[in-house]
């Protein structure tokens, strides 16, 4: 493909995109392909000759387009959503036209450079504080996924114990075997609803895992009562914990930590490395009516969000703040000859290799610099205060039928999360603002988190209603279990999403959940 013909081809990709975005709410979210649908449209074998483009672009809309869920359609209501803009594609194209692998600053300075100001741009806009800024001993860098962050943050909280404990031995082998006998030892910790990924870093990292409760009754919150005592615990049986995720909105509910508390357990156990989760909910920062959440991180570690899951940085964007960069450094700098230069040496300049696991890295910044700058402050509060609103609607229709569901979370962050009321009480207008009395203690029963009959029931019922609505494709929805409530999740956070198709889904779930009943009675 050359110059000219690579003009053509764009233009018609660029044409097709913005047509599949301006249409995209008449797409079925999710496919009606079955597993290995693909193979029989494709040849067993790449082509022995190059085909033409028209040929190639065609195959998307035939072999493609049947097999996606629609991430950006106003209908995909399901895990966190992803979303894209078209700033964020054009930063995409750049940066593959740039292509680099940008590992030493002088691999492409300005690669390096723009990465530090855009994440000083964002810890500012999310009210981080100030040590989390390039200016004095912390900074941000860009990682492919929160999942990534948190395996450098473990093995990086792993080393940085390991030197700590071991700083008096002289350097050898007797070293290394205590060092290897003492990480058979040490366990990171995160909540019960912690995101898995800290569970996945541990097992990298070699050391132990260990849940934090985080019950009903709490919110589904980790207490700092209840680090203290999972520490307590562990330090009775000669274990080391070293290594803690906070989570700011869990995946199944939007739960925060008890930060505070956290902190106060913190001064009793400072080697511990506190890492904060804001994967989804982080974006939400951006608004002043959240940020009374982030002082206390000055007593943590390190802080991650995925501008890519809600602030309209196109997939992949996570952003990685450390307090200490030399935490780090000290455990990624490994420098062998071919890698040295006179810039690296001087020392006037970072090379984010040392900061993580890979050594080559991608020009994600340019994308979150071509959002901030287009969607600029006030644009990107705009946008999060709108999913907030919409999570308030849905919040209210569910409400209006307390006879049918029952909101067990939220709204928090634009996600509610309920269940079906296995026995439906008969509904009117009127028994919605003056329920029977029966069954509001019925409901103080379930929401109270009473087992056995009732609750087997309700999951039970949940779970069909659940996988009624999504085995119609028109709305995709998640689902989760969590303290033993089966929970259907619900939310609606993309450039897309607008009132009406909260409406609609509501009245899918109406009906689903009418017919689940109604088939039990049969
Ligand atoms: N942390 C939380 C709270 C999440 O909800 C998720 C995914 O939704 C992750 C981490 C993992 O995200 P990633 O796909 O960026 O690894």
């Amino acid at each position: 493909m050359d110059s000219s013909q690579f003009r053509q081809a764009a233009h018609t990709a660029i044409e097709d995109i913005i047509q599949y975005y301006d249409n995209i709410h008449e797409r079925p979210v999710l496919p009606s392909t079955s597993p290995g649908y693909l193979g029989p449209l494709l040849p067993d074998s790449a082509p022995q000759e190059g085909e033409e483009w028209s040929k190639i672009q065609a195959d998307i809309e035939r072999v493609i387009m049947p097999g996606l869920t629609h991430w950006q359609s106003p209908n995909f209501m399901a895990f966190f959503p992803c979303n894209s803009s078209f700033p964020g594609m054009l930063g995409e194209m750049y940066s593959s036209a740039f292509n680099s692998a940008a590992f030493n600053w002088i691999c492409s300075p300005a690669v390096t450079e723009l990465e530090t100001i855009v994440m000083d741009w964002v810890a500012k806009l999310i009210a981080l504080p100030d040590c989390y800024l390039s200016k004095g001993e912390g900074g941000g860098i860009i990682q492919g996924t929160a999942s990534e962050v948190v395996v450098t943050a473990v093995v990086a909280a792993r080393e940085r114990f390991l030197r700590k404990r071991l700083a008096d031995m002289e350097e050898g082998e007797e070293k290394l075997d205590k060092m290897a006998e003492m990480r058979g030892k040490l366990v990171a910790l995160g909540s019960e609803h912690a995101h898995s990924s800290t569970q996945k870093a541990a097992i990298i990292a070699g050391t132990r895992f260990r849940s934090v409760p985080a019950p009903k009754e709490s919110n589904f919150k980790v207490t700092g009562a209840a680090l203290r005592k999972t520490i307590e615990e562990l330090k009775s049986k000669g274990l080391e914990p070293y290594y803690f995720t906070a989570t700011l909105g869990s995946t199944a509910t939007c739960a925060l930590d008890d930060f505070e508390g956290i902190a106060e357990v913190l001064k009793d156990y400072p080697d511990l490395w506190i890492h904060v989760d804001a994967a989804y909910a982080g974006s939400a920062l951006v608004c002043p009516e959240y940020q009374h959440l982030t002082p206390v991180f000055a007593n943590f570690d390190s802080f991650n969000f995925n501008l890519h899951k809600w602030l309209l940085v196109n997939f992949d964007c996570s952003a990685f703040f450390i307090k200490k960069r030399r935490d780090l450094t000290d455990t990624y700098s490994i420098t062998p000859s071919y890698l040295r230069n006179e810039f690296s040496d001087s020392g006037l300049v970072t090379d984010y290799r040392d900061w993580q696991i890979p050594l080559g890295r991608r020009f994600r910044s340019l994308k979150a610099w071509f959002v901030l700058r287009t969607f600029g402050v006030n644009g990107l509060r705009s946008f999060i205060r709108r999913h907030i609103k919409l999570g308030e609607y849905f919040h209210s229709l569910l409400l209006g039928r307390k006879d049918l569901f029952m909101v067990q979370t939220g709204p928090d962050f634009a996600l509610t999360t309920f269940s079906v009321n296995p026995r439906k009480l008969k509904h009117s207008a009127t028994s919605a603002d003056r329920p029977d009395p029966s069954h509001e203690a019925y409901l103080n029963d379930f929401t109270a988190g009473a087992e056995g009959q009732y609750r087997a029931e309700a999951n039970e019922v949940t779970k069909a209603v659940y996988e009624k609505v999504n085995s119609r494709a028109e709305f995709f929805l998640t689902s989760t279990v969590i303290c033993g409530i089966y929970i259907i999740r619900v939310v609606s956070a993309t450039l897309s999403s607008e009132e009406k198709y909260l409406k609609r889904v509501f009245e899918v779930l109406i009906e689903a959940a009418e017919e689940v009943l109604r088939d039990r009675e049969k």
